[in-house]
């Protein structure tokens, strides 16, 4: 039998990807060479444009899709950028270029000099367009609980 199963609202999509920066065609992430990516389907799991683009896929397909920074991580914001002091770091001691989790999400350490952090909290894929490379490698619907919880379970979801 033909499963006709199309990713859409409330599907449990297993993928495989490639994300490469068109510009400097580098590859910022791969699930290639590690366990597939499980998402549930319209939940936020994913930024936008990556669920968009593969509504109606089935398994099998392979979907290639470039995204404008709107669509991904969103625009660079200058207003990112904060200084904080040194001592909000507790038993830190911060170095340029340690990314650090935050109640406000995490950021990146740009600069110290003295009792001032400059700190950016910008994704670091802020800004960029993204180009994606993906194959369908399972699909099914999501279970009441998956649906109420607004995640996938399972192998690659949470709690296994
Ligand atoms: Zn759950």
């Amino acid at each position: 039998m033909i499963d006709m199963t199309e990713i859409g609202q409330d599907k449990v999509a297993t993928v495989h990807y490639t994300g490469t920066l068109p510009d400097s065609g580098e590859t910022f992430d791969s699930s290639v060479d590690r366990d597939p990516l499980t998402f549930l389907v319209g939940h936020k799991q994913m930024i936008p444009g990556f669920e968009a683009a593969l509504m109606g896929a089935k398994v099998g397909d392979k979907v290639e899709f470039t995204l404008a920074p709107e669509d991904a991580y969103g625009e660079y914001d200058e207003e990112g950028i904060v200084s904080v002091e040194a001592n909000m770091f507790g038993d830190i001691t911060p170095e340029a270029g340690m990314v650090l989790m935050s109640d406000a999400g995490p950021f990146t350490v740009i600069e110290v000099e003295g009792d001032s952090v400059k700190v950016d909290f910008n994704h670091k894929l802020a800004g960029k367009t993204l180009h994606f490379s993906v194959e369908v490698v399972d699909l099914r619907d999501a279970t009441e609980d998956e649906v109420a919880h607004g995640h996938a379970h399972g192998p690659g979801g949470h709690h296994h």
